[in-house]
């Protein structure tokens, strides 16, 4: 247990119906008993924990006086059973804005230091009250925007990716331990486990990381979201769609050509999957400077997007402008679909055919009533999440941190299979498995840097 106890208010600084002000830490319950004084006569400590006691909440005086505040309610939970795993002390009193701060000095006085970002987390992280992926899944529910990283983060929340990273854990233990048996002991037959055994345990500890590499796919697309770029010649609808997606109008839409001249970007979400979409000037040759410089910004941009949404006209034929940016987008890895706009107008000469014939993927919208937004949405779902992978049930990888470790397991166990199978020195597979399991550690939090650690919960607010 820490030796400070910490305090701060949970609930947002605002008026309100209710505030709740947390405290946690080795003296948090004689610190509150000394702000809270419960109407049923017992004091704090002898209160039954779990249980929300009525009282009056006042500052102590330094005469020894009590001067009243508020009224509110108390819960003690004893260590470990609560949330940081220390002794903690939920204090609830009106939500004006004054009487919660008073209630927090008057809790300061008493003891307390004010928590910094994140550290009833980091504390209940450091007590082992929860893994490194589950605190950064209660983060990102804190952040939800779409039902869909709502169920995400729930489900990040009760441990399953720190659950699969220690099952692959215990089993390279094992299989390193029978393998220790072999070096330590060449000529006796003691070991466990035949060679045979032992290549085909490291392949299934590689394939569990291989399956859990995978779900990065989805879980980047729908909890960090997926760079988005909507380019096009000037007034095909790029605006249009912008705003269509976002569903309000945030880019300026004119029959005028070359009025985006900068990059919007925004966070919008299509079907089950985030975007950080970004609407670009206009890509065609012009004597406007600032103009130019917006086209340099729109090739950049598409540069680094992870999906390209190239926007036509469907009414009217396609243009050279058209033609080099259809050469110009089969230069690019990231997936491009074919949005033809303008469904609403005649198709002119079969121009949306002509767009469904070069590109792989394609929808035929209109962004003025909606029709086809739909099926865009789908065509994203289809590119971007996997339809086997079961967000409620399954273990997955929702940012870059834990990819980046569980994709340094996954090269190092293929490294251990791989020595097995040539017939390599054992010390080498032994060295490969005891960097995947290093990794692993990283993985779930248990073998962190402090820094990283400090890094994570300073994302978090105050009074979580
Ligand atoms: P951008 O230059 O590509 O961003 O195109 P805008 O979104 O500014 O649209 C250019 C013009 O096309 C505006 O007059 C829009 O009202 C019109 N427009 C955009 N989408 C559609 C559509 O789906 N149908 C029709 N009929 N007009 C559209």
């Amino acid at each position: 247990m820490q030796e400070e106890t910490i305090a701060a208010v949970s609930t947002p600084r605002g008026k309100g119906g209710v505030a709740l002000l947390r405290i946690s830490g080795i003296d948090a319950i004689e610190i509150c008993g000394r702000v809270f004084r419960p109407k049923n006569g017992r004091a704090l400590a002898e209160q039954p924990a779990r249980t929300a006691v009525f009282g009056t909440i006042g500052m102590p005086e330094s005469d020894g006086s009590f001067t009243p505040v508020d009224e509110g309610l108390a819960t003690v939970f004893s260590a470990p059973a609560s949330f940081t795993g220390e002794d903690t002390v939920e204090i609830c009193c009106h939500g004006g804005i004054l009487v919660t701060e008073t209630v927090l000095a008057a809790l300061l006085s008493a003891g307390a230091r004010p928590a910094g970002a994140g550290e009833f987390t980091k504390r209940a992280f450091l007590n082992g009250k929860l893994g490194l992926s589950a605190a950064e899944a209660l983060a990102d529910l804190l952040e939800a925007q779409t039902r869909e990283q709502l169920t995400l983060a729930h489900h990040g929340m009760q441990g399953a990716t720190e659950e699969k990273c220690r099952a692959v854990y215990e089993h390279l233990r094992h299989l390193l331990a029978s393998v220790y048996v072999r070096i330590d002991y060449p000529d006796e037959d003691l070991a466990d486990l035949s060679e045979a055994e032992l290549e085909k345990g490291f392949a299934e500890c590689a394939e569990s990381l291989r399956v859990l590499v995978a779900t990065y796919r989805t879980g980047h697309a729908v909890a960090e979201g997926i760079r988005t770029v909507l380019c096009g010649k000037p007034n095909v609808g790029k605006s249009s769609l912008y705003n269509r997606i976002l569903g309000r109008d945030a880019a300026i839409v004119t029959e005028v050509e070359g009025t985006t001249r900068d990059v919007l970007s925004e966070t919008a979400t299509l079907g089950r999957v985030t975007l950080h979409l970004s609407d670009t000037a206009g890509i065609r040759e012009t004597g406007d400077a600032v103009e130019q410089i917006g086209v340099l910004r729109a090739r950049k941009t598409i540069e680094d997007a992870e999906l390209i949404l190239a926007v036509f006209d469907g009414s009217s034929e396609p243009t050279e402008e058209d033609l080099s940016l259809i050469e110009e987008l089969q230069k690019q890895t990231a997936p491009v679909i074919a949005v033809v706009n303008k469904s609403d107008l005649a198709d002119n000469a079969g121009s949306s055919a002509y767009y469904q014939s070069v590109f792989a993927n394609s929808v035929f919208c209109s962004a003025k009533d909606g029709t086809g937004i739909e099926a865009l949405a789908a065509l994203t779902e289809r590119l971007f999440l996997d339809g086997e992978l079961n967000l409620r049930q399954d273990a997955v990888l929702t940012n870059a941190r834990q990819y980046a470790a569980a994709q340094k397991a996954l090269e190092q166990t293929e490294r251990a299979v791989r020595a097995l199978r040539e017939g390599l020195p054992i010390d080498l597979c032994c060295r490969d498995a005891e960097e995947a399991m290093r990794s692993l550690s990283e993985l779930d939090g248990r073998g962190v840097s402090e820094e990283l650690v400090a890094e994570i919960f300073s994302h978090f607010c105050v009074g979580k």
